[in-house]
């Protein structure tokens, strides 16, 4: 896989410096999601306000710094902006690389729009963010306007 050499620094700085991470309390919601095509896992906890986000995880690059894009990301926001980020983030990841991300809404998460070329990875990129809208869901907070994600 060939990315892009800023996105592909940025992806990694993230993997070996991640935002947020470890398990806290408290939490409404918590939820564990297992790509096994790749090995990666994420668990997810949200507190039903938002304002408190944390996860753990373990597996490839991709699916460990999407996980912590996604922290810094949501963490303290309120349900409507979690939930336009959330929707533009699943949409790029949909988009084939056709989508031009828009950095004002994803940050740091518009290194995965080369990862949207290869299916493979997509599963990894979008783990945490599927993780974080059931865990959401279980703390009764419905992120749920994001498309779903094609098998
Ligand atoms: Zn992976």
């Amino acid at each position: 896989m060939m990315l892009d050499g800023l996105y592909q620094e940025i992806i990694l700085d993230h993997y070996k410096h991640p935002h947020g991470r470890g398990l806290r309390d408290p939490f409404d919601g918590e939820a564990h999601h297992v790509n096994p095509t790749c090995g990666d896992e994420i668990t997810m906890r949200v507190s039903s306000d938002l304002s408190e986000i944390s996860y753990d995880g373990l597996g490839c690059s991709i699916s460990q710094a999407s996980a912590s894009v996604l922290y810094e990301l949501l963490q303290g926001t309120d349900v409507a902006e979690a939930s336009g980020i959330h929707h533009a983030f699943v949409e790029l990841m949909q988009g084939r690389g056709q989508i031009e991300p828009d950095e004002e809404v994803l940050g740091d998460g518009i290194a995965f729009a080369g990862v949207a070329k290869f299916p493979a990875r997509v599963k990894c990129a979008l783990l945490p963010w599927m993780a974080f809208k059931d865990a959401a869901a279980r703390a009764g907070v419905d992120v749920g306007v994001s498309p779903e994600v094609k098998a």
